[in-house]
């Protein structure tokens, strides 16, 4: 890489002096124990996120601070401090004990942005129970699969969230007992079969004890998705709050001043490790704004909220820039001091439009679902290579290797080197397992190195390049998509012989899903057909996950074995060499 394309930091660039001043000293003095020490964990092992994250600081002097606020458009922002945020996530807590739901049963939450999710999410930890948080643009399908894998006892949902996504469906999810609803303005509460949210807030105690659950209890839910079988529930632990911590810390550089702003959505592991839990722990500000990317509104936030620390992510990176220089030239954000985004590959390009066009450049960091927390980063501390995701946090060890026939995995010291980024076990936040399926969990180690399933390369700096995906997963507006989800659904619909689904790069959300498909005899390819198809599609799967485009194929390429060859389509789909087609069934 041309070195003149690296950005130099120098001390006049930090307004704070950063929490990870010197990245090797810290790297060589950090350990797992000491943070925990630091959290003045419980010596027995007992450890709560909930506990940490809002009844420390609710006890504290923070207690009068503005925890969260929520902004919306059209209505006044709404602040909620520790210690409200304490009442209110005590009495959700309450409100499952009176429904006689027990430590590490299942609560699923379904909303947009408002603060019953953030409640509900925080109470449910609180209860002992298990959470896992839905991304609301899903369709039914992929809330009924999920709701059924984890075995949801309780689900908090909108009364038109339900009334689109779920009622219909409610019969296919027979572990779902009870379904608590916000009602909005001219809302309905008596809609068959579920609760009003407020009222049983109401009812309930606003005082309850934390539960003592251990550091190895499980907390949240997660779901991923693979290239094949259903998505996976990958399951993490109470005592993932250390990590959440330590990176909120040297990733984000959070301060106690600080004003937080994580644009994820809860549904995605983003928006609950750093949209909710970090910064509580860091007895820091949130903004949590209600709405869908608008550039000009976004702008706004960053000078109305006065916000410090921004986490987002590289497609609203690429549709601020698409939406060009002129826009923020109408805002000023001198509070603004230091940005980061996680998700998918940062193009060089943006890190360094953040630091002409928003004074300051844009800081990569990686990590995904199963690691829990930021893994790799730029620093505020160190030089950027506009492109690379940074270097390993401290208490992470990162390496590329490559697997072995035996099943073990051979360590690439040379430096760039392409191969399997692998981190070692051990970290507070890494997943315990995807639930109910031991042999796929297993699968993603050896010996003592979790496999990512990403492919990267590490440079002579130790900056670690993203390469791609191991698989066949798509990345789309910064969402991981399984493509055999996509295909289940498409084959649902009476035309549809086979399905194949890739991602087609695109300039701005990264990757588009494309599906082909072959019919079934008796169906004509055609415009109405298609589109019928991908109505299909989104009304199943709902907008984030459907595919944006179809084409109608003759037949799909598959192995011998029969697996369709997805590598294959979009090798076809680009142009680009098809590659070793010796497993190509004949014909295909
Ligand atoms: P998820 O589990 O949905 O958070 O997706 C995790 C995946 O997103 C990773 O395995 C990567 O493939 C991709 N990803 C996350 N962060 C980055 C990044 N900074 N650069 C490139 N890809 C990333």
């Amino acid at each position: 890489m041309d070195a003149s394309a690296i950005i130099r930091k120098t001390a006049a660039d930090l307004r704070l002096a950063p929490n990870l001043a010197d990245y090797a000293a810290e790297r060589q003095c950090f350990s797992w124990e000491a943070a925990r020490a630091e959290l003045a964990l419980d010596r027995e092992g007992r450890v709560n996120i909930a506990g940490q994250a809002v009844e420390r600081q609710a006890s504290g002097d923070l207690r009068k601070k503005t925890a969260f606020r929520f902004v919306s458009r059209g209505a006044a922002s709404r602040d909620v401090s520790f210690e409200g945020l304490s009442r209110l996530t005590s009495r959700f807590a309450n409100v499952l004990k009176n429904l006689g739901v027990g430590r590490g049963e299942r609560v699923f939450v379904l909303s947009g942005r408002i603060p019953e999710l953030y409640v509900a999410v925080l109470g449910s930890l609180k209860h002992g129970a298990v959470v896992s948080p839905l991304f609301s643009a899903f369709g039914p399908e992929p809330i009924a699969t999920r709701v059924n894998l984890g075995e949801g006892r309780v689900l908090v949902t909108t009364d038109l969230l339900y009334e689109r996504k779920v009622a219909k469906w409610r019969e296919k999810m027979p572990t779902l007992e009870h379904v608590l609803l916000v009602t909005g303005e001219g809302g309905c509460t008596d809609i068959p079969g579920t609760l009003d949210l407020a009222t049983l807030m109401a009812d309930a105690g606003e005082v309850c004890e934390v539960a003592p659950t251990g550091a190895e209890d499980m907390a949240l839910l997660h779901f991923t998705s693979g290239t094949t079988g259903t998505p996976k529930g990958a399951i993490h632990v109470h005592g993932a709050v250390v990590t959440h911590w330590a990176t909120g810390r040297y990733a984000l550089d959070l301060h106690p001043e600080d004003i937080f702003w994580c644009t994820a959505d809860p549904g995605w592991v983003t928006g609950t490790s750093y949209g909710i839990v970090a910064p509580l722990l860091h007895g820091v500000t949130s903004i949590v704004d209600r709405e869908e990317f608008d550039a000009e509104r976004w702008y706004s936030i960053l000078q109305d909220q006065a916000v410090t620390v921004w986490y987002t992510a590289p497609t609203a990176i690429r549709m601020l820039m698409k939406a060009g220089a002129e826009i923020p030239r109408k805002y000023r954000f001198p509070q603004l001091r230091f940005i980061a985004s996680v998700g998918e590959p940062l193009n060089p390009e943006a890190v360094r439009w953040g630091k002409e066009v928003l004074g300051l450049p844009i800081h990569d960091n990686w990590w995904q679902t199963e690691t829990g927390g930021i893994m790799i980063a730029n620093t505020p501390a160190f030089d950027i290579k506009p492109g690379s995701m940074g270097r390993p946090l401290p208490g992470i060890d990162a390496a590329i290797v490559k697997r072995q026939e035996d099943g073990s995995v051979a360590v690439i010291d040379a430096p760039d080197v392409e191969g399997e980024l692998a981190l070692k076990r051990g970290w507070p936040s890494m997943f315990r397992g995807y639930l109910n399926n031991e042999e796929r969990y297993r699968k993603c180690f050896s010996g003592d190195w979790y496999l990512t399933g990403d492919l990267a390369k590490r440079d002579a700096d130790g900056y670690f390049w993203f390469v791609g995906r191991a698989d066949d997963v798509i990345k789309s507006a910064g969402h991981l998509i399984g493509p055999f989800e996509v295909e289940s659904a498409l084959m649902e619909h009476p035309a549809v012989a086979e399905a194949g689904v890739i991602g087609k790069p695109d300039p701005v959300v990264g990757e588009v899903v494309k599906a082909f498909v072959s019919l079934k005899a008796g169906f004509e390819d055609s415009e109405a057909l298609r589109m019928e198809l991908l109505g299909h599609a989104r009304k199943r799967l709902g907008a984030a996950v459907a595919p944006k485009e179809i084409a109608v194929v003759a037949s799909l390429p598959r192995t011998r074995s029969g697996k369709i060859m997805r590598r294959l389509l979009k090798a076809r789909e680009l142009g680009l060499p098809e590659g070793d087609l010796s497993t190509l069934e004949s014909g295909g």
